[in-house]
C-alpha cells in the first residue's frame, strides 16, 4: 500500500477524467492519481471509423475554456506536432475524430498522474478517507473522481438475438470487416446510426441496408447559436437549480441539441443516395431503405434471418422487414460501477435511478462532506445535455479543482447570458425576500 494519502484518486481515463488530470497538472499542491484499465489511452476505439468527424469545436478541448495557457490544449498539440499552419489551411468544418483522438492520446502520454493497465476494483470509506483497491496497488484518497463512461444500451427486444446476428455500434470497428450478411438493419437515428449506414454503404457484401429510427425523420443536430447557449456554464448553473421534474422535461425536449446527426453527415448520406439512384438507374434505391418514425417492438429469429416488427408512427400501422444482421446504434447508459457498490446505499438517487449530483458534480451521500465522490458523465438530468459532451469538460474540471482546493483557483465568473432563461418575476421575488431577511 502507498503510504501517501492522495487528494484525489480517479477511475477511468477517458476524455473527462483526462481533462481533470490535465487541469490538475497545473496545481502541484494537489496529489492525484488516475487509473485506467486499458493498457493505453483509447477514445471510443470501436467507433473510430474512417471519415468520422467531431461534433464540437477544437477549442472545446480538455483545458482551454478555463485555462488557455495550459500546455495541454489542442493548439499546443498542433504546434508540438508541427502541423499548425497545415491544420489551418485544411479549413476543416468538422475536425476528424481520429485527429482529436490523437490529441487526447498525446495528453495522456504526457500527464504524469496517469496509470494505465490498472482497473479500479473496490472502494471502501472509513475514517475520513477512501481506501481504493486497484489491480496493482491500494491507495488512500480524500476524494474520488469517477470517469468510467457509459455502457452500450441495448433494447429489450434485442436481448435474445445471438451475438453473431446483432451487435452494438460500439463494436463496429471490430465487426464491420466481417459482415457477410446481405441484409442489414441499423437501428437508431442519431450520429452513430448515420455513421453505421455510411460505413455499410462501402461494403460490397451488403446489398440492402434498412435505416430505422424512432424519430419522425432523420433529424439534424441543432448547432445554431441560441441552441448552443445550452452548452454554456451559465445555462448549466441555472439548469441545475431547477426542480427534477423540470430538468427531465427540458432534457427530453432538447434531444436534438446533443443527439441529432451532423448536417455534414446527413448531406453526405443524401448525396450517396442520390448518386446511387441516378448513376445506376437499374438499382432501385440502390439498397438503402430509409425507415424513420418506426419503433421496433419485436425481433424474431427464423433460422438464418431476423424478422423485425415495427410500429410506424407516420400512418399508425405495423410493418415487418426480414434482415440477416441488426446493428444497434441505440445509445449508452450510465451504470454505477461495481467498485462503488460498498457505498451504493449511502448515495442519493433521482427518480430515474441516477446518482444525485451537487453543483460541483459530487454525489450527494451520507459521508463526510470533505470526502467527495465526483461523478462525470452521469449528469444529463442534473446539469443538462451539455454534461455528457466535451463542450463543458474543461469548465467542469475547473469547478472540481476549485472544489478540491476550497477556493477559486480558476476564475469561473461569467457574464450574463444573452438569453434570460429564468423568470424575471421570480428573481425579484427571491431578492426581495432576501432583502427582507437581511433587514
Ligand atoms: C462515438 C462517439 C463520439 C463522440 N463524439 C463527441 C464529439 O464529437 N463531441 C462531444 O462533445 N462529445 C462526443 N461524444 C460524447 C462524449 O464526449 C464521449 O462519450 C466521451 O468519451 C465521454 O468521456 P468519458 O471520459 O466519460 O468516458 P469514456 O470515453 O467512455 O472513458 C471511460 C474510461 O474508463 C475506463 N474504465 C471503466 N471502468 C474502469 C475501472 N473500473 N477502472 C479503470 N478504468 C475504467 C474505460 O476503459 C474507459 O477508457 C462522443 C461519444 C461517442 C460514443
Amino acid at each position: 500500500m502507498t503510504s501517501q494519502v492522495l487528494d484525489l484518486a480517479g477511475a477511468g481515463i477517458g476524455p473527462f477524467n483526462l481533462s481533470l488530470a490535465a487541469q490538475l497538472d497545473s496545481i502541484p499542491a494537489l496529489s492525484v492519481r488516475f487509473f485506467e484499465k486499458r493498457p493505453s489511452f483509447a477514445w471510443h476505439p470501436g467507433m473510430l471509423l474512417p471519415g468520422a468527424e467531431m461534433q464540437t469545436s477544437i477549442l472545446k478541448d480538455l483545458v482551454t475554456a478555463t485555462n488557455p495557457t495550459s500546455p495541454w490544449s489542442f493548439l499546443s498539440y498542433l504546434v508540438k506536432h508541427k502541423r499548425f499552419y497545415q491544420f489551418l489551411n485544411a479549413e476543416y468544418e468538422a475536425v476528424p475524430r481520429r485527429e482529436f483522438a490523437d490529441y487526447l492520446g498525446w495528453v495522456a502520454r504526457g500527464v504524469t498522474s496517469l496509470r494505465f493497465g490498472t482497473s479500479m476494483r473496490e472502494v471502501c470509506a472509513a475514517d475520513g478517507l477512501f481506501s481504493v483497491d486497484t489491480d496493482s496497488e491500494r491507495v488512500q484518497a480524500r476524494n474520488l473522481s469517477v470517469g468510467v463512461g457509459k455502457l452500450p444500451s441495448r433494447p429489450a427486444w434485442a436481448e435474445t438475438l445471438p451475438k453473431s446476428m446483432a451487435f452494438h455500434n460500439s463494436e463496429a470497428a471490430a465487426r464491420l470487416g466481417d459482415v457477410k450478411a446481405p441484409r442489414v438493419a441499423v437501428i437508431g437515428g442519431g450520429q452513430s446510426g448515420a455513421e453505421m449506414v455510411d460505413a455499410l454503404l462501402d461494403l460490397d457484401t451488403v446489398s440492402s441496408i434498412y435505416w430505422v429510427s424512432r424519430r419522425p425523420n432523420f433529424e439534424p443536430l441543432d448547432a445554431t447559436p441560441f441552441t448552443n447557449e445550452l452548452f454554456t456554464p451559465s445555462y448549466m448553473e441555472k439548469f441545475h437549480g431547477l426542480s427534477e421534474d423540470l430538468r427531465i422535461t427540458h432534457t427530453r425536449r432538447q434531444v436534438l441539441a446533443s443527439d441529432g446527426v451532423s448536417a455534414s453527415t446527413l448531406k453526405k448520406l443524401y448525396r450517396r443516395l442520390y448518386e446511387r439512384r441516378f448513376d445506376t438507374p437499374s438499382a432501385v434505391d440502390a439498397g438503402l431503405f430509409l425507415r424513420p418514425y418506426r419503433d421496433v417492438v419485436e425481433a424474431v429469429r427464423n433460422g438464418p434471418e431476423i424478422e423485425l416488427t415495427m410500429r410506424n408512427g407516420f400512418d399508425d400501422s405495423i410493418e415487418t422487414i426480414e434482415v440477416d444482421l441488426v446493428i444497434l446504434a441505440t445509445g449508452y447508459r450510465f451504470v454505477l460501477p461495481e467498485f462503488l457498490h460498498s457505498l451504493k446505499e449511502r448515495m442519493s438517487y433521482n427518480s430515474i435511478g441516477e446518482p444525485v449530483l451537487a453543483s460541483d458534480f459530487s454525489v450527494v451521500w451520507d459521508g463526510p462532506s470533505e470526502n467527495r465522490i465526483f461523478v462525470l458523465n452521469a449528469g444529463r438530468h442534473s446539469h443538462g445535455i451539455a454534461e455528457p459532451q466535451l463542450s463543458l469538460a474543461a469548465w467542469r474540471s475547473a469547478v472540481i479543482a476549485n472544489s478540491l482546493l476550497g477556493h477559486a483557483h480558476f476564475d469561473l465568473g461569467q457574464l450574463d447570458p444573452f438569453v434570460q432563461w429564468e423568470s424575471q418575476g421570480r428573481e425579484s421575488l427571491f431578492s426581495s425576500h432576501m432583502g427582507q431577511a437581511a433587514e
